[in-house]
């Protein structure tokens, strides 16, 4: 197989496992430029995509290609300017694509030119659950009477649980509503990042400040990674309040709420604050049944009841995974030519579950601890007593517990040589507070979905 074509079919799985802002982000402009034997060389168009690829999407890329060619055993990166890009072959896909071309076909990737929304979020076709009742009716106000009453809106939440549905949701309502005569603009923190550093790079920060400061309504997607990046937050901070004083709408999504974003400067977390929080938890069971049926009627499919009881018991966390479990479900249908029994069901949603589950070690856990708090290796290892690295270390020490299953005095001579009670004490602190510190439930969830993910 050629590098290119090995390079399409492992894209077509990337996109699937990655949002699409992020997809169209970090690999629109990225291609393989030579491999030698096992390793393949990634060329990027700049040094921000390299580091990116490089530091959060190598162990997606190098598993989705070896998933095609277990010959491939190393990647590297390389900036490479002007980007030669070979054009992206539609036609190429391999046959797992089948799952893909039905969600393109009826999803849409319809992102429009003026506002990068896409126009397959809307507020009819989110399902409204406990679970995400009041992030829902809040949205839905800011439609109502953008820039009078919750703003910002700040909503927050795990993994797949329907932040950016909810917020390109508002875009596409007071596109509907207004039509050009309101500027809107969606974007992930890390396109917006991304754009900050070429402007300032390409000296053109009147533009940028053009382009973003005569906005009506400015959303922003996962504001938690601004974490650390003193210029962006400036650059957003200034943002922020020339469009708040001229009563302009802005809306946030994070994956926690704004105090618990580690970096971040105390003004502009007080901003992120100075409105409207809501969360989004997880949705029970009914709900989930719900979202089942609202997928199946977009896609004019039908399962029976049974079978989707049973699709909607083994995923629970993530809605996004919920979505595709029943894509599975339905490719087997289409392939078989028949719906599978709830046995057959059974053994193919157990492959969905936590996927990568044997390849966590204690590296992945640290690593995931570490960026998710923003703290260093020497953080979380030395004997320091500062909180700051006191609830990492000991969520660290639950999670190595719970999921490695790791003996205590294993836990603590990897975590800087710590006493074994150390460990027992700090296991058992974290799993009583889970039992009433809702914040630290949703931590946890948040990290156990990036280990899983990051597997
Ligand atoms: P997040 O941004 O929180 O990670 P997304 O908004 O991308 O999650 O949601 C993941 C998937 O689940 C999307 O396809 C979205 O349309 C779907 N989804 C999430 N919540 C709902 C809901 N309440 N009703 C219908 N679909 C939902
Ligand atoms: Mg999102």
């Amino acid at each position: 197989m050629e590098l290119q074509e090995l390079w399409e079919a492992a894209l077509n799985e990337i996109e699937l496992s990655i949002s699409r802002a992020n997809f169209a982000t970090w690999f629109k402009n990225s291609y393989p430029s030579k491999r030698d034997d096992g390793t393949i060389t990634i060329a990027c168009h700049n040094g921000f995509t390299k580091e990116w690829l490089e530091n959060r999407y190598n162990k997606i890329i190098l598993r989705s290609l070896r998933a095609i060619d277990p010959k491939v055993k190393n990647l590297e990166y390389v900036i490479q300017i002007p980007v030669k890009k070979p054009e992206r072959k539609q036609q190429a896909r391999p046959a797992i694509s089948l799952e893909r071309d039905m969600q393109l076909e009826l999803g849409g990737i319809a992102v429009d030119k003026d506002t990068n929304l896409n126009s397959r979020y809307s507020f009819e076709n989110f399902v409204v659950g406990s679970h995400n009742e009041l992030a829902h009716a809040a949205a839905l106000a800011v439609t109502e009477n953008p820039g009078t009453k919750y703003n910002p809106l700040f909503i927050y939440g795990g993994v797949g649980l329907g932040k950016t549905h909810l917020i390109q949701a508002v875009g596409n309502a007071l596109r509907e509503k207004y039509g050009s005569k309101k500027r809107i603009t969606y974007i992930t923190s890390e396109q917006f990042s991304e754009t900050l550093v070429n402007a300032i790079r390409k000296q053109t920060m009147n533009e940028f400040k053009q382009i973003f400061r005569t906005v009506d309504l400015l959303l922003i997607d996962d504001v938690q990674f601004f974490a650390g990046k003193d210029k962006v937050q400036e650059e957003l901070f200034h943002t922020f309040n020339d469009l708040h004083t001229k009563n302009k709408q802005i809306v946030f999504t994070s994956d926690r709420p704004p105090k618990a974003i580690p970096s971040i400067e105390e003004r502009l977390r007080s901003r992120f604050e100075g409105g409207m929080i809501a969360d989004i938890s997880f949705p029970d069971l009914e709900t989930r049944i719900a979202i089942l049926k609202s997928k199946l009627m977009q896609k004019q499919a039908d399962l029976d009841d049974t079978l989707l009881e049973t699709i909607a018991l083994s995923i629970q966390r993530n809605i996004r995974e919920l979505e595709g479990a029943l894509n599975r479900i339905l490719t087997y249908s289409k392939i078989k030519g028949k719906n599978p029994t709830p046995k057959e069901a059974e053994s193919i949603l157990s492959e969905l579950v936590h996927p990568n589950a044997k390849n966590i070690n204690l590296k992945t856990i640290t690593k995931v601890i570490m960026e998710y708090y923003d703290i260093d290796e020497q953080g979380l290892l030395k004997q320091s007593r500062a909180k700051e690295f006191v609830r990492p270390r000991q969520i660290a020490m639950y999670l190595l517990r719970e999921i490695l299953k790791m003996s205590y005095p294993t836990i603590g001579s990897k975590l800087g040589g710590r006493d074994h009670t150390t460990v027992i004490h700090a296991c058992e602190k974290i799993g009583k507070s889970l039992a009433y510190d809702l914040e630290l439930s949703q931590e946890i969830s948040a990290l156990k979905e990036k280990i899983y993910y990051a597997g």
